[in-house]
């Protein structure tokens, strides 16, 4: 090691950060869905070649970037959700960390064209590498849409590491039915080379997003959850004792609107099944927990896919013994026996 110590240039630091937050082309789908979900689209186009290798592009509706901002989104810490440390308690955003667009420009070719709302003229940027190559007015629709080319073109090391092309869309198309089904309102197109796979009819009802990505299988076997007590309040669907499956694709649990992975939520779930599906099994559920945004730390994971709250062993508790109680309601005890 040498003796010097260097302060890194913000390109390296945005490489080395990209570490983080863009694992694998599913985490870019997702940090830019949801940049498409907080710009207040109501129509999101997803599409993508070689399991997002090659291509992934985001096409949305949103409010766009004002043409005086382009260049400013693609720093790192630029961002328009948050001004102080205090909003990540009051946050009605996704995104809060400023990090997405920094990082997944300095990992690949990237071109955006928005047009803000306000603004008669859009703009068309393109990034290399992180390095902005060219800027210009274009006409364009409100809204953005970012192409991002060759991920992990300048990092090697990181470009090993994906997996086939195969399992890098089956990530993908995993994050993108959590997506469609936590923002039903929203209209999802989702294109595998050129293929149409997801289609959400946008209408604003859970259900309708459910049925136009699971089989019918699942969307014939739901009983409608809704709850509402001091702690906080839940809605969705839960599967009757017809469904379950060897793994947790099929558990859906949003807080506050924010696809998490949850063991508290997983530990309530699975103990007001007990007895109904078959022990080792995974019930399938599509819950929203509505949360005091004061009361949730969202900020405990890059990805935020796990969040921490306040009161976890009383709400899994109430959580538990309601789906518990609503299965009871169905008869649906005790067709499995346990052994614990
Ligand atoms: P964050 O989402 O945490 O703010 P990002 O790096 O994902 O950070 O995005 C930086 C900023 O770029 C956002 O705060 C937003 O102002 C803007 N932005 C990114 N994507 C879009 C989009 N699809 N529509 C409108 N604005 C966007
Ligand atoms: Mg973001």
């Amino acid at each position: 090691m040498k003796n010097r110590i260097n302060l890194l240039d913000e390109i390296t630091i945005n490489k080395i950060a990209a570490g983080e937050v863009v694992e694998r082309p599913s985490s870019i789908v997702k940090e830019l869905v949801e940049n498409s979900i907080d710009a207040g689209a109501d129509r999101i186009i997803i599409e993508v070649e070689n399991g997002g290798k090659s291509l992934i592009k985001i096409t949305d509706n949103g409010c766009g970037i004002p043409s005086s901002e382009v260049k400013k989104c693609f720093l790192r810490h630029a961002t328009s959700k948050i001004d102080k440390i205090d909003d990540l308690f009051n946050l009605f955003t996704l995104g809060f960390r400023g990090e997405a667009l920094a990082s997944i420009c300095a990992v690949s070719k990237l071109e955006m064209t928005t047009k803000f709302e306000d603004e008669a003229v859009g703009t068309k940027i393109t990034l290399v590498g992180g390095n902005i190559e060219a800027k210009e007015a274009v006409g364009a629709n409100t809204g953005t849409s970012i192409v991002i080319k060759d991920l992990f073109f300048n990092t090697p090391a990181r470009k090993k590491f994906l997996k086939t092309d195969h399992a890098e869309l089956m990530n993908i198309t995993d994050i993108v039915n959590k997506l469609a089904i936590g923002y039903p309102n929203v209209k999802f197109r989702y294109l595998n080379a050129g293929k149409l796979m997801v289609n959400t009819p946008g209408d604003g009802k859970l259900v309708s997003a459910v049925r136009s990505i699971y089989s019918r299988e699942v969307s014939e076997n739901l009983i409608e959850i809704n709850y509402d007590c001091s702690l906080f309040k839940i809605d969705g669907y839960i599967g009757n004792n017809n469904i379950y499956r060897s793994n947790r694709n099929l558990q859906h649990i949003y807080i506050n609107g924010r696809f998490v992975k949850s063991k508290i939520i997983y530990d309530a779930i699975a103990n007001a099944y007990k007895s109904i599906i078959p022990i080792n099994k995974h019930a399938v559920c599509f819950i929203n927990l509505h949360l005091d945004p004061q009361k949730v730390d969202v900020n405990i994971h890059p990805g935020k896919i796990e969040v921490k709250f306040e009161k976890e062993n009383e709400i899994k508790l109430e959580i538990m013994e309601y789906i518990r109680a609503k299965l009871l309601k169905q008869s649906l005890i005790g067709k499995y026996e346990t052994f614990d």
